[in-house]
């Protein structure tokens, strides 16, 4: 059987943080029971498709999937649990933010099944949360870490960013410092980046942001101080403590097969990408037309679905950007993305994938690139040194046919 990770999308939140491009608005609780209702709709037409798949984790993003009720995240659960082959042991993660849980929502979701919280905190700072946006205080963060921790996680994820308007290198050392003091058993890091189109992006002048080598400061402090604080760096912006990297994105990272649901949720199976639609009526449409293609295969085909199979349904139901790898592409993506993890990538697994060697292909980019020591190998693999992380997108460009 095939593995299978699922993406959840949910669109909603309390307010738009002021940094934010996501897709991803505030709603009433009417609005919130009608998409549940299209969620859960979707991820029942579509279990046919996955019966050659294995879930090994299920990850509710968004937006603010904690606010939905706890129910609601039972039914969604539930409804993937009766339709798919769901692993015992699938890592099964809420994304959250500081403020919207309570006691009793976070021991609903221990009683269904969820493993692993993620708490967007970004910043220990108040005047740091308050300048992009965000609902909530460091206060209110410590607060959710504690009720998660009583309610019986033990695997839980803080968000960080470096890069923040009026931030300073003594601010966010003691995010870090204040952050790792907590313990938690993963820690994202990642660097503002200004998203045309939003708030901060039209008004950035009003703010003094750090400069170029304040930025680059708080990357190499991150490395260093998670390291002596006991977090590996397994991805560029992600640590984590021994045997807690997050299943569910280093799937993303290895190109394995991803199904998402939900508005604007982007897929890949069986090297075929796309995405659901992002506008809320074509979503409900694209849910609409799944059980109704013309031509539809029968199960047994559809089960053992080909990548043309894929393409077709996909784009028979009106979803978007619908596209099916070529072999380059595959290559591309298999070196770019699995380059992002400490671990690199295997030559022998690309060998066995694409029936050449990764150096007849990549050679002398491969080459060049160890003679500047931005990459290694380790243990029969190629990996970015710590200076190819610093320019890993010029390197990853160098990939790309
Ligand atoms: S909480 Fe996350 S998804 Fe929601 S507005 Fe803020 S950054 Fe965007």
């Amino acid at each position: 059987m095939r593995e299978l990770s699922i993406y959840i999308h949910i669109p909603f939140c309390v307010r738009k943080c002021l940094y934010c491009d996501f897709l991803s608005a505030p709603a009433d609780s009417g609005r919130i029971e009608s998409y549940v209702n299209l969620l859960l709709q979707e991820i029942k037409k579509q279990a046919v498709f996955y019966g050659d798949h294995r879930v090994v984790s299920i990850f509710l993003g968004g937006g603010t999937p904690s606010l939905l009720p706890a129910a609601d995240m039972g039914r969604i659960l539930a409804q993937i649990r009766s339709g798919y082959s769901v692993a015992e042991d699938a890592e099964i993660t809420v994304e959250c933010n500081p403020g919207t849980v309570t006691e009793d929502k976070l021991k609903n979701y221990i009683t269904h099944g969820i493993n692993r919280l993620s708490i967007g905190l970004q910043s220990t700072d108040d005047g740091e949360l308050a300048r992009i946006g965000r609902i909530h205080s460091y206060g209110d963060f410590l607060e959710t870490y504690r009720l998660a921790r009583e309610a019986g996680f033990g695997n839980i994820n803080v968000d960080l960013m470096a890069g923040l308007p009026g931030q300073g290198m003594d601010s966010y050392r003691r995010t870090l410092e204040r952050v790792t003091a907590l313990s938690p058993e993963h820690i994202s890091a990642y660097s503002l980046i200004l998203e045309e189109g939003t708030p901060l992006y039209g008004n950035q002048s009003a703010y003094q942001f750090p400069d170029e080598d304040e930025d680059r400061e708080m990357y190499e402090l991150t490395g260093r101080y998670l390291a002596e604080a006991g977090y590996s760096r397994y991805e560029i912006s992600n640590y984590a403590r021994e045997g807690f990297a997050c299943r569910h994105n280093k799937v993303y990272w290895r190109r394995g097969d991803y199904a998402g649901f939900g508005l604007g949720a982007s897929s890949m199976v069986k090297n075929v990408r796309w995405k659901n639609p992002a506008k809320h009526g074509d979503y409900a449409a694209y849910v609409e037309n799944m059980g109704r293609q013309p031509g539809r295969q029968p199960d047994a085909d559809v089960a053992a679905g080909t990548e043309a199979v894929w393409v077709s349904r996909m784009e028979q139901a009106g979803a978007d950007e619908v596209q099916r790898l070529t072999t380059a592409e595959q290559m591309e993506e298999f070196m770019f993305l699995g380059l992002r993890l400490t671990e690199g990538v295997d030559p022998e697994e690309f060998q066995r994938m694409f029936g050449k060697s990764m150096e007849e292909v990549y050679g002398k980019t491969i080459a060049a690139f160890e003679r500047r020591g931005l990459l290694t190998r380790k243990e029969g693999r190629l990996a970015l040194t710590l200076r190819g992380i610093d320019v890993s997108n010029v390197v990853f460009a160098s990939f790309l046919f």
